[in-house]
């Protein structure tokens, strides 16, 4: 053994702490994004959030957009008008869903939301009408047209399909709406 014990010790102790550090920082960022993206799903401009948090208009928007694409921007600016859509995946008709999310040709009840987040969480066989797609799925989501990937994880029903991110953003503008 060539390595001085003392300094091993340090260094392992440094590595640890810089883990730590990451996993901090990743947390951190996380945060800062979802709370941005709920400051526009609740109304804000991006000029508007930019300016308010020293930002550039184009920073904010890649921010807000990473979360599965533009179609939810679209969606929210359109929230009450589609009144007789009926949701994609479950084909559960107004009057027995308590609230759709509109996205492009694709429409997702508040139950349904749920549904696919259980199934995203991994559960084997998942709720119906969902199940999680399996490695190597060259399925699409509905939403974004992003395909799934070991970073977009991606649940399939029958009509369309559900990637994480889209998901993530239907909770929070279903949060947003519940104030
Ligand atoms: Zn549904
Ligand atoms: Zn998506």
């Amino acid at each position: 053994m060539t390595l001085n014990g003392e300094v091993l010790g340090k260094a392992k102790w440094a590595a640890g702490r810089l883990v730590e550090a990451e996993r901090q920082v990743q947390l951190a960022r996380a945060d800062y994004h979802t709370l941005i993206r709920r400051l526009h799903l609740a109304g804000g401009s991006l000029r508007e959030i930019a300016q308010a948090l020293g930002l550039s208009h184009q920073r904010v928007q890649q921010i807000v957009n990473d979360a599965g694409g533009s179609w939810w921007q679209r969606v929210w600016r359109t929230r009450n008008r589609e009144r007789d859509a009926v949701c994609t995946f479950c084909e559960g008709p107004p009057s027995e869903v308590s609230r759709l999310l509109a996205g492009p040709n694709v429409f997702i009840c508040d139950a349904c939301v749920d549904l696919a987040a259980q199934a995203l969480s991994g559960r084997r066989g998942g709720p119906r009408p969902f199940r999680a797609a399996q490695e190597g799925s060259r399925a699409k989501c509905s939403f974004c047209a992003k395909k799934a990937s070991s970073q977009r994880a991606l649940v399939l029903a029958e009509a369309a399909n559900l990637c994480a991110d889209c998901l993530e953003v239907c909770q929070q503008i279903l949060r947003a709406e519940e104030g």
